[in-house]
């Protein structure tokens, strides 16, 4: 951290914020200037919060040379980490897992036939809430409890692993015991005892980015559940508030490479709620994988006109086969492959 003072400050200000930095307990070191003094903090271990020096008198500005996230940050651990399941699917390495299934568990003959749909199509991980957080209090909210018993006969069925959210704290610890990874969704993004929870479950986690969140929040909330000894993190851009309605959501390819960048977590991609348009979400998911993104997460129904929650984004059997088929040669031209299937030359 280092204050930049007024060109007019005085020696009196200089010594106030000199102060300051003491009574944080860190050595605060003058830098006298031709124009302006600046003062050092020396001992910041990147925690160093300097807010209210900003407003002291004599300061023009505060400038941090730290990341606000530290073990989310590369700075932290530059290899990347690997996030890995319990039936094996992996994360962050040169394979990409695909997450799919129906946004909701509608019932047992639903689920299993999504889940060996899924499977047949090259996804290794069924998707399905169990408990919805939907917008309006009318909609549909899940079937609750009995859909973690239906999710656990999915799994059981075909050996694709489970990928479910956790909506609040008194539910997440039932969660935990039937999903292979623990989902947070973007309402939750910033519900901090719910990640604080979730850390503690020892079960890897999914984190989307939260609707109107910078990439700094989102790694702030995965800095959470980092915090909590839980380092089986990964992030999943979802589309983020735009102006359009014409897509339900602005789906920020960008975000990928960004946070790759940025954090040594493994990054997802949801394409469905990213753009929410059923037609459009195929376009979204190859450009996920071409940008570099290491699983995707996508909504598929064995009858997507009857779907109780996001139909409208939903894809077909036919249109996710076709997909994955797509996502095999987009995956390979970029040195990777479709976890679970061959490369698609050898086909
Ligand atoms: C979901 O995955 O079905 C979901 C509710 O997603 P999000 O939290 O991104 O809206
Ligand atoms: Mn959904």
């Amino acid at each position: 951290m280092l204050v930049m003072m007024r060109r007019d400050a005085t020696a009196g200000q200089v010594q106030a914020v000199c102060d300051a930095i003491s009574a944080m307990g860190f050595t605060p070191l003058p830098l006298p200037g031709t124009v302006r003094t600046a003062v050092g903090l020396v001992g910041d271990d990147g925690q160093a919060d300097g807010t209210h020096i900003e407003a002291m008198a004599g300061v023009a500005s505060v400038l941090y040379d730290s990341k606000p996230y530290r073990q989310a940050s590369r700075e932290w651990k530059p290899e990347k980490t690997i996030v890995t399941l319990a039936t094996g699917v992996s994360f962050g390495g040169d394979e990409i897992p695909i997450i799919a299934g129906p946004c909701s568990v509608e019932n047992e003959a639903q689920i299993v036939a999504a889940a060996r749909l899924v499977k047949q199509a090259g996804a290794v991980a069924l998707r399905g809430g169990a408990y919805k957080p939907r917008t309006s209090p009318y909609a549909f909210q899940g079937l609750g409890a009995p859909a973690l018993e239906m999710l656990a006969i999915a799994r059981a069925e075909t050996g694709l692993a489970i990928v479910t959210e956790a909506l609040d704290e008194a539910g997440a610890e039932r969660v935990a015991e039937v999903a292979d990874m623990v989902q947070v969704g973007a309402r939750n993004m910033q519900n901090y005892a719910l990640l604080r929870l979730v850390g503690r479950l020892g079960k890897p986690v999914l984190l989307k980015r939260g609707m109107s969140a910078t990439i700094t929040e989102l790694l702030l909330a995965a800095e959470y559940v980092l915090n909590e000894g839980n380092g089986q993190v990964v992030l999943c851009e979802r589309g983020i508030r735009g102006f359009d309605g014409a897509t339900r959501n602005v789906f920020d390819v960008s975000a990928i490479p960004l946070v790759q960048k940025q954090s040594h977590l493994p990054m997802a991609a949801d394409p469905s709620h990213g753009v929410g348009v059923r037609d459009l979400v195929p376009a979204a998911a190859r450009a996920a994988v071409a940008a570099g993104a290491d699983a995707l997460l996508i909504e598929v129904h064995p009858e997507p006109d009857r779907a109780k929650s996001d139909g409208v984004q939903t894809l077909g059997p036919e249109a996710f086969t076709k997909l994955v088929a797509d996502l095999r040669v987009i995956a390979e031209a970029t040195g990777r492959s479709i976890a679970g299937l061959p490369a698609a030359a050898s086909r």
